[in-house]
């Protein structure tokens, strides 16, 4: 099959998906409103037009056929490395498509338990290839009360579960929360969100449906509204998804598409699998922030004449410390590769961890930082109008005039992209997704655990004290 047009992705989302927003139910997405900047964004990943891009966004299958890199699983370092290449010049639907990445990366271990399911992702994975469709990464729950497991909720529905099991297939209720981009993909690629036991094995299930299957309800909510300018909301105005808040009201999934249906063992590694993929999207787009964030705290310095005070110079410094910190740690990640089974070269487990936690960790100390040398005018810069206005526009370039050289409107600019990119609409969501998407701080702690050399590090801080190691592993 050829790659999926435009215009066909567009009419992709006619096909009757029940779709909320603002109380309303949405009968026709590509014409609302609410969706204009989300699909303009989608459609970036359908940009086959433009010859330079086309050769980094795709890639020739097995069979021969061109589709989406997002879709070809690294078999070397230099897949691996292009993928990496590929990744900043992704929308962020075509990010979460990596979820197949996860399925795929985890399929050996399926195969020894459940060969039927490792069957089903290979063809669904090769099936959406195919027809070069989108997919979410659906799998976090509502969870109800975190101290208590799955099936001792008040309400059994607060993580998703099977509610029958039929020759055909089971059906599932629950809702899962957050997940992005939703009602703009066509499949829904729904894990659980944490390991089960065997008490919750209802619990343990995942699979892979449409988005218009029957009983599929989505609720949305995004960061910005319908319109924005992009004067004062260089970022928010073209960057804008929603997240989807998805119910799965008594759905039914036939057993061709089901890859986990009560074994229980495997829910954690199925949760797990997803982490490694979205992280390194953290990364990834964590080193473009961090040179951002130099440039802009640089630039609002010089426009303020102190470039070169040692408070500017302290800030911009740290900001680079944090940025270099970034990119250093993905080529190490990357150079660093791992291979799974059957052949998948994955980024550095460790290396990865290290470097999302870092970023989470830290992005608010940075932002501070630029806050701290931009001033107030971050939050309280008059509008573009003010500035065309006649009346008002005059007193504007007059008491915005701070240094030669740097016009006022180029100084507007550099302090609106400060206030949207951190501490307005899309700086808003970027605040919560740097701690959140892709697990918070405690999810990259496990795993840092799990993937350190605990043993060696045991044995050295053992040899440093004089003591026999203790025979442990
Ligand atoms: C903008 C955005 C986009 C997202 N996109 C997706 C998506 O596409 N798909 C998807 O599946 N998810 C998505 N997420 C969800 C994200 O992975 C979760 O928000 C995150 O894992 C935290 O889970 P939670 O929101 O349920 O909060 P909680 O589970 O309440 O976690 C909040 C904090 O509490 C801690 N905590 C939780 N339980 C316990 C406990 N029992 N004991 C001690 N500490 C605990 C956590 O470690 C965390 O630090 C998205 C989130 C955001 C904000």
């Amino acid at each position: 099959m050829p790659l999926m047009s435009k215009d066909a992705y567009i009419d992709s989302l006619r096909d009757e998906r029940v779709i909320f927003w603002g109380g309303e139910r949405i009968e026709d997405v590509p014409s609302h409103p609410r969706f204009r900047v989300p699909i303009d964004v989608a459609l970036r990943d359908y940009d086959y037009g433009d010859d330079a891009k086309r050769d980094l966004i795709t890639y020739r299958t097995e069979d021969g056929s061109l589709a989406h890199r997002v879709y070809q699983v690294p078999r070397s370092e230099e897949d691996l490395r292009l993928r990496l290449e590929m990744m900043p010049h992704m929308s962020i639907v075509g990010g979460v498509t990596g979820v197949f990445m996860a399925l795929l990366s985890i399929v050996d271990e399926l195969r020894k338990e459940r060969p039927d399911f490792a069957d089903n992702v290979e063809r669904l994975y090769k099936e959406a290839r195919s027809k070069d469709l989108r997919a979410a990464e659906v799998i976090t729950d509502a969870k109800g009360d975190r101290a208590r497991k799955a099936h001792e909720q008040d309400d059994p529905d607060l993580y998703t579960r099977i509610v029958e099991r039929r020759p055909d297939g089971i059906v599932v209720r629950g809702a899962k929360l957050h997940i992005t981009a939703a009602s703009l993909v066509h499949e829904l690629v729904v894990m659980p969100t944490k390991s089960m036991s065997e008490e919750e094995k209802d619990y343990a299930v995942a699979f892979s449906i449409p988005t218009n299957t029957a009983g599929v309800k989505i609720i949305n909510r995004s960061f910005a509204p319908p319109t924005l300018n992009s004067f004062d909301y260089p970022a928010s105005s073209h960057h804008s998804m929603p997240e989807g808040f998805v119910i799965f009201d008594d759905v039914f999934v036939p057993w061709d598409r089901v890859f986990l249906a009560g074994e229980w063992k495997l829910a954690g590694l199925f949760a797990s699998s997803l982490g490694l993929w979205e992280r390194t999207g953290g990364v990834v787009d964590a080193v473009e922030t961090g040179r951002i964030m130099v440039g802009l705290a640089q630039l609002v310095s010089e426009m303020q004449g102190k470039g070169r005070k040692p408070e500017a110079l302290n800030g911009v410094a740290e900001l680079i410390a944090f940025a270099e910190t970034m990119r250093m740690s993905l080529e190490h990640a990357c150079r660093n590769f791992e291979r799974t089974p059957s052949g998948m070269v994955h980024p550095n487990v460790l290396a990865i961890n290290v470097a999302k936690y870092q970023f989470a960790s830290q992005f608010h100390q940075m932002v501070k930082v630029l806050h701290d040398l931009a001033g107030g005018l971050v939050l309280t810069l008059p509008e573009e109008a003010d500035l065309r206005s006649n009346e008002s526009g005059p007193y504007l370039r007059k008491y915005m005039h701070a240094v030669k050289d740097t016009d006022v409107e180029t100084r507007m600019r550099v302090y609106n992209a400060i206030r949207d990119l951190t501490a307005d609409a899309y700086g808003g969501w970027k605040q919560v997704v740097a701690l959140q998407a892709g697990g918070g701080l405690l999810a990259q702690r496990v795993m840092m655990h799990r993937a350190y050399d605990m043993p060696g590090a045991r044995k050295a801080a053992l040899d440093v004290a004089g003591a026999r190691p203790a025979n442990r592993s």
